[in-house]
């Protein structure tokens, strides 16, 4: 008997909106007018001076209050649900420094409470294993890569591969030193005007294999945790060279991960998959059977207006 933990998930795309707070010293007026369930209003300077309101609906909104402990509660049955051969795609969606990280990882100077979801859910997934050892045996393995300029690298062995390797994990432990070999990894390229890791896409992929005891069925499910590149749009005029392509790179991943969502959501006959590495890479588990969840991220200030709302218009598109 399974233990179908995912009821609960009406669609197999839900779409979840976060708001950050305002950072330590920063010192701007507030883009965002209202929060409750499902709905974000967002305030719009008019010509006339007058405001405008534009509301946008998801399956959820995170308050800028709302804590890592809140947010993975409401992302659990989802990363459940690859115990019982689902898979599962999460996506951190937004401008760079909205909070994708801090979703997925967590902040630089991580406590208890303010691990990510990466972390909760290995952690999470050991957990129930446990719980289940009378029925089911599980292996549980990781594989983190990066997709920079449509490139794969294998983010625990630092190369360039075109199969990221697979380790073995068995404990919260393994799981923190192969992030922080990840992370090292990453940072490598990268300089202080560099920030590469805001233009690449990182994913941390789980697979989990559990055999019934009772039956000798052998279940498998997979699970890809997608912190994706900043999504703001650079001015043309500005960039050239590395900038530019790396640009370019980005717009093409994300749209092609639009359109690819989107099609599902309309259930539409072709689904394009080629379009980008991401897309190629995460083709198993997007549509079909897979379950999909897209957090998209929102700085509160109004400078940053101009972006949220393009991200809210993407996510509006995908959900
Ligand atoms: P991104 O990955 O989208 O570029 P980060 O996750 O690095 O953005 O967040 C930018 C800054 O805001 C970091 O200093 C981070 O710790 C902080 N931050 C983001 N989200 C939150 C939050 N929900 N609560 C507190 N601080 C946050
Ligand atoms: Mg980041």
């Amino acid at each position: 008997k399974l233990y179908n933990q995912v009821q609960d998930l009406k669609g197999s795309i839900r779409v979840y909106c976060r708001v950050r707070p305002f950072l330590p010293g920063q010192v701007s007026s507030c883009a965002v007018g209202s929060i409750d369930e499902g709905n974000i209003t967002i305030i719009t300077p008019s010509k006339s001076g007058k405001e405008g309101r534009k509301t946008f609906s998801f399956n959820k909104v995170f308050g800028p209050s709302a804590t890592q402990d809140e947010v993975f509660l409401d992302t659990q049955p989802l990363i459940r649900s690859v115990l019982d051969g689902y898979n599962v795609c999460i996506f951190a969606y937004g401008q760079t420094g909205s909070g994708k990280t801090y979703t997925m990882s967590g902040p630089k100077n991580m406590t208890e409470q303010t691990q990510g979801v990466n972390y909760r859910a290995l952690s999470d997934l050991f957990k129930l294993a446990e719980q289940r050892k009378g029925a089911f045996i599980y292996d549980i393995a990781v594989q983190m890569i990066e997709i920079y300029n449509e490139q794969v690298r294998d983010l625990l062995n630092g190369l360039n591969v075109p199969d990221a390797s697979l380790v073995c994990v068995a404990s919260t432990m393994d799981v923190m030193e192969l992030m922080n070999v990840g992370q090292k990894n990453r940072a490598v390229g990268a300089t202080a005007l560099n920030d590469r890791s805001s233009r690449s896409h990182s994913c941390l992929t789980v697979h989990v294999q559990g055999r019934d005891l009772t039956s000798g069925t052998i279940l498998r499910g997979c699970m890809h945790l997608v912190d994706l590149a900043g999504s703001e749009r650079v001015d043309k005029s500005e960039v050239t060279g590395e900038r530019l392509k790396e640009a370019q790179h980005i717009n093409k991943s994300l749209s092609a991960l639009g359109d690819v969502i989107a099609s599902l959501a309309q259930k539409s006959a072709h689904v394009p998959y080629r379009n980008s590495k991401l897309t190629q890479l995460l083709q198993d588990s997007l549509g079909g059977q897979a379950k999909t969840l897209m957090f998209v991220h929102i700085s509160p200030e109004s400078d940053a207006l101009g972006e949220s709302i393009s991200t809210l218009k993407f996510a509006e598109r995908v959900s």
